[in-house]
């Protein structure tokens, strides 16, 4: 948890927008102009339905896109224009942790030679200290050793995971872009791979953009969360003030679908049911984009798009109900 008077800003997103052609003048606006920072040493969780925009908005600040518009800063240096030395170097600061552990670990390739991609990429060991900082990464996320002359079919999807980890470890990165890296397992162990995050964010000092669609995992892990609908953003608070009180709409009705450990309370609260679907990111409504799903909307909402407004310190929503 990083201290109110100690923020400073790591990464900084200035209205981003990631737009794909699809056909002749068609775009995708699948990340419409959002701006947010993270703070160095916080994770920040990102959330909101599939096809959100929150994995392009990820990929895009680890460059794997280049965005349509807009700015992201990493220390102050537009990610985007990095070149030569100071690009190589931002590859190596920031890293990216996969949703998929069976999808994103080459077949092929020993355990070894997965967790060392990086080390040998930025030349950083060889030889017997290379060898010995595989096995203190294996050992670091609770695998072991003798793991390393093994391949990934012969892992649970846990173990893939912790691979993966050990991965974006290999490199002493300062910020990981966590993409829903539990939705592809087990409930059973997902609790421990979000334990070992956590432990090893104190350890190193990391910095985590932690993507999610399960909102009760999110609100264990982040220090603020950030909410996206058809790739705007919401609401974004800390973490204890959203799901105490939020503000727009749409988390009202995310939070709404949590199961409560309760029974009595879970029997008796009201959940909010979102109607219709989500608009086609391709032709979204022209104000408000959760105008037709909205049990609050107004006039004004089919006409205008409402700005992200600070409400109270630190949290912000973006809703024509709080204009002033
Ligand atoms: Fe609902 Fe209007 Fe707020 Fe959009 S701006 S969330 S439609 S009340």
């Amino acid at each position: 948890m990083v201290e109110k008077d100690k923020k400073e800003i790591l990464l900084s997103v200035k209205n981003l927008k990631k737009y794909f052609l699809v056909e002749k003048n068609q775009y995708l606006k699948a990340v419409d102009d959002i701006s947010f920072d993270i703070y160095k040493g916080e994770t920040l969780g990102l959330v909101g339905e599939s096809g959100c925009g929150k994995s392009t908005c990820g990929r895009t600040i680890l460059r794997i896109y280049n965005p349509t518009a807009g700015t992201i800063e990493f220390e102050g240096k537009s990610v985007h224009s990095l070149k030569g030395k100071n690009l190589k170097e931002f590859n190596r600061r920031a890293q990216m942790i996969f949703q998929d552990p069976y999808a994103s670990l080459n077949p092929r390739m020993l355990v070894s030679n997965i967790v060392a991609e990086g080390i040998d990429i930025h030349n950083l060991s060889h030889g017997d200290e290379r060898k010995k900082r595989i096995d203190d990464l294996l050992e670091l996320v609770g695998l072991n050793r003798e793991h390393a002359n093994r391949f990934p079919h012969e892992f649970s999807g846990g173990q893939r995971q912790r691979i993966g980890i050990a991965r974006a470890l290999a490199v002493d990165p300062d910020f990981i872009v966590c993409d829903e890296p539990i939705s592809a397992l087990d409930v059973s162990v997902q609790a421990q791979v979000v334990n070992l995050l956590q432990e090893l964010q104190t350890k190193y000092g990391l910095t985590f953009l932690f993507i999610a669609h399960d909102l009760s995992m999110v609100k264990y892990i982040s220090d603020r969360v950030a909410v996206m609908y058809l790739g705007s953003m919401s609401e974004i608070a800390k973490s204890d003030e959203l799901y105490k009180k939020p503000l727009h709409p749409y988390t009202e009705a995310l939070l709404s679908s949590i199961p409560l450990p309760d029974p009595i309370i879970e029997k008796t609260r009201q959940r909010i049911v979102l109607e219709g679907d989500v608009p086609s990111p391709i032709n979204p409504p022209n104000g408000c984009k959760f105008v037709d799903r909205c049990n609050k909307a107004m006039d004004i909402c089919r006409e205008n798009r409402p700005k992200m407004v600070e409400i109270e310190p630190e949290h912000f929503v973006a809703c024509h109900l709080y204009d002033k």
